[in-house]
């Protein structure tokens, strides 16, 4: 009996030690993202280099963890913009509510999930910072909304 254990053990031993892996060797190796992920966030523009965000305030109505702080003034052409884009990452608990209330996809939820840092001002990200990520990243950003919705 013990003969038989033995045996069926290490052949279930063996076909595991064959057969692919279940886990990544992480950082090194990553599995495939959702094209609706929800990392970390980011202000878009237009083309033309113009801020896609008309400060309507919807993101930080909607937000439920209160995390987006917005301030804005109206300019000479009568269009709003935001004097102030503020998100507590500390705050956010990565719903996408924002990025859909979002009548003109300003605000975004990216691919990126490695922005740990070690101080709690690190993670309150400006109006600069996101359109920062915005500019770095606009090819996937937009290839991401045109996978998720392909008929908007
Ligand atoms: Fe708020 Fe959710 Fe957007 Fe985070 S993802 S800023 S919690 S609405
Ligand atoms: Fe409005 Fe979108 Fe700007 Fe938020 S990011 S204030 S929802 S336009």
């Amino acid at each position: 009996l013990l003969l038989t254990e033995l045996v069926s053990g290490m052949a279930l031993t063996l076909k595991y030690f064959f057969s692919r892996k279940a886990t990544l060797n992480y950082p090194y190796e990553r599995g495939p993202l959702s094209p609706r992920f929800k990392g970390e966030h980011a202000l878009r523009r237009y083309p033309n280099g113009e801020e896609r965000c008309i400060a309507c305030k919807l993101c930080e109505a909607v937000c439920p963890a209160q995390a987006i702080t917005i301030e804005a003034e109206p300019r000479e052409d009568g269009s709003r913009r935001t004097t102030r884009y503020d998100i507590d990452m500390t705050k956010c608990i990565y719903c996408g509510l924002c990025e859909e209330a979002c009548p003109v996809d300003a605000i975004v939820e990216g691919p990126n999930m490695e922005f740990a840092a070690e101080t709690h001002e690190e993670l309150i990200y400006t109006k600069e910072k996101l359109l920062d990520n915005g500019d770095r990243w606009e090819p996937m950003l937009a290839e991401r909304l045109r996978l998720d919705a392909p008929y908007r």
